[in-house]
């Protein structure tokens, strides 16, 4: 239910409920549970930030692209920096962070190359520009996108809902983004974050032979639909 809001719980009976708002009036559910997820906030109060001096803004805790704050010899990663808030991205940020003060000479980290993965099924996953992104940035894109409804593993597995969609860049066939749902895609954009980390294009994912049946052959053929070479379409 979009543009509408939570107004009040009630738990006094059985199971509990829930009384929302929305565009066409109030209306009553009556569910077991209520789950609020409402975001998560840094947890950076009462550290002494203030009497050492370091910097924040809008709650999160100001670092470069090595975990620097702004008072030598302080760092942070996670939760309480900028950047996505996500175990991998915060595991990530501290072993820059160490190899930097350790002397070694790490790459930054691309936060435009992180996945993002929601635990739902179907599950979705994502990486890197979305189309509305690509096309704000500038990019000229090529588009390609396969249902799991032509995937023959998708059909054995009775998991044929979802999609692939890869988003490239016309001129160069560099893949900007890729975004699914579906049964294990949650494991397949793993190789999208490897594709894009060595600039992979187009048509090496399609000269990429998957094995049948998977559900990542979906990406072969989703590239081949942005380059209009697709067969199983
Ligand atoms: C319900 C939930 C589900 C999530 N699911 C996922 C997921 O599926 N995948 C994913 O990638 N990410 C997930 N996340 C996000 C992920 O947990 C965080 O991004 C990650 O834990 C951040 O790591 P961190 O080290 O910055 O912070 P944390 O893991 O929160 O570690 C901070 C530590 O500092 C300690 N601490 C706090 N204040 C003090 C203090 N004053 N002195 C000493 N110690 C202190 C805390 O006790 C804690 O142990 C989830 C988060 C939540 C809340």
């Amino acid at each position: 239910m979009t543009s509408s809001s939570v107004e009040s719980v009630d738990t006094s009976g059985a199971g509990c409920k829930v009384q929302v708002k929305t565009a066409s009036g109030m209306q009553t559910l009556e569910c077991d549970i209520v789950l609020s997820a409402a975001g998560v906030v840094a947890n950076i109060e009462n550290l002494g930030l203030e009497e050492t001096g370091i910097k924040t803004e809008k709650g999160k805790v100001v670092v470069d692209e090595f975990y620097n704050t702004s008072v030598k010899g302080y760092f942070a990663i996670g939760d309480i920096v900028g950047g996505q808030a996500l175990a991998h991205v915060a595991s990530a940020e501290g072993i820059i962070c160490v190899e930097k003060i350790a002397g070694h000479k790490p790459e930054p980290l691309d936060y435009n190359n992180i996945p993002g993965c929601t635990y739902c099924s179907p599950e979705i996953a994502s990486v890197g520009y979305t189309e509305k992104a690509a096309k704000a940035a500038g990019y000229e894109l090529k588009i390609g996108k396969f249902p799991f409804s032509a995937s023959g593993k998708a059909s054995a597995a009775g998991a044929k809902d979802g999609f692939v969609k890869l988003i490239f860049d016309a001129k160069y066939g560099e893949l900007l983004g890729a975004h699914m749902i579906g049964a294990n895609v949650t494991e397949m954009i793993a190789e999208i974050v490897v594709a894009r980390k060595l600039e992979t294009t187009g048509h090496e994912i399609i000269k990429s032979v998957h094995p049948h049946p998977t559900m990542s052959e979906a990406i072969m053929e989703a590239a081949a639909d942005a380059y209009g070479e697709v067969i199983h379409l």
